[in-house]
């Protein structure tokens, strides 16, 4: 991808912005929730709807809770996935998901916003995100984030303190992601497999993909949306979701949302991706991690 497309992320944004370029990923449980069971128990073996049923969403009155009109459903995950990681190599650069399938990907990064309210909201609407943690930022309550894993939505690498990575030197980008690689993985049970740069900053320059490979994460996500305080950013020019968008957004409270919550924030994206029609999807389900 074109590295000028996430510049609006690099100059005064990213002072607004303060802490862009976290995501994460849905665990390997992905497929522990069903959806409800009433299409596969029509009896109708023909339709793939039937066989493959479509993610588990809440129900009517559980988004009125939270404002919120209820959001499509996301198609079943697609057998071939789009996205094929390799072992070993130069890793991909992505910041969308080849699909025709009219969904997008939230991804929340950093980790410093750690509201209760936001884990009951993601409990009661099973909206999958994934998230990109940087070790710093969440060393101080890992256990935060556990709950949301648990509902299957994966950790993913973002550095041990959010540098501006073509800033300095290859030993210290190991450093940056090997530390976060090795943190996360205790903490959280599982190594990360994907790894989002902070601000998306040096994400297409050799020296970071190379960092990268050594520390274990297998591809470099970037976005196309970024969720502000009540607005989304596009770096389209027609202002509008496209299927497969990654949207970054952050774990930020009121002192970073000029007195919104993290919940509302949340809500108002929602409300943006659901007013276009589109899915919230989950990533995990559209990528092919690397054997073995
Ligand atoms: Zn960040």
């Amino acid at each position: 991808m074109n590295r000028a497309r996430i510049g609006y992320g690099v100059g005064a944004l990213a002072v607004l912005l303060a802490a862009s370029g976290c995501g994460s990923s849905a665990p390997a449980t992905k497929s522990a929730a069903p959806a409800k069971p009433a299409a596969a128990s029509s009896g109708s073996s023909s339709s793939a709807a039937a066989s493959a049923p479509a993610q588990d969403t809440a129900g009517e009155a559980a988004w009125a809770k939270w404002g919120l009109k209820p959001m499509a459903k996301a198609p079943a995950p697609p057998a071939d996935k789009p996205i094929k990681l390799t072992k070993t190599g130069a890793v991909p650069v992505f910041s969308e998901v080849p699909t025709q399938d009219k969904v997008v990907f939230i991804t929340i990064d950093d980790g410093a916003e750690k509201d209760p309210k936001f884990v009951q909201m993601l409990t009661e609407l099973k909206v999958p995100i994934t998230m990109f943690l940087t070790k710093d930022i969440v060393k101080n309550d890992y256990a935060y984030f556990k709950p949301l894993q648990a509902l299957g939505n994966t950790v993913q690498n973002h550095t041990v303190s959010h540098p501006v990575m073509s800033k300095i030197t290859a030993a210290q980008q190991k450093t940056q992601i090997c530390d976060d690689q090795a943190a996360l993985t205790e903490q959280y049970g599982t190594a990360p497999y994907l790894f989002r740069p902070p601000f998306g900053d040096g994400a297409n320059t050799p020296t970071l993909n190379a960092s990268v490979q050594e520390c274990g994460p297998r591809a470099i996500v970037l976005w196309r949306e970024s969720m502000q305080i009540h607005d989304m950013q596009y770096q389209s020019a027609d202002k509008k979701l496209k299927n497969g968008d990654i949207i970054l957004a952050h774990f930020r409270g009121p002192s970073e949302l000029k007195g919104e919550t993290m919940t509302a924030m949340f809500g108002e994206m929602l409300a943006r991706i659901q007013e276009q029609g589109f899915a919230v999807a989950r990533l995990d389900d559209y990528i092919a991690k690397p054997a073995g």
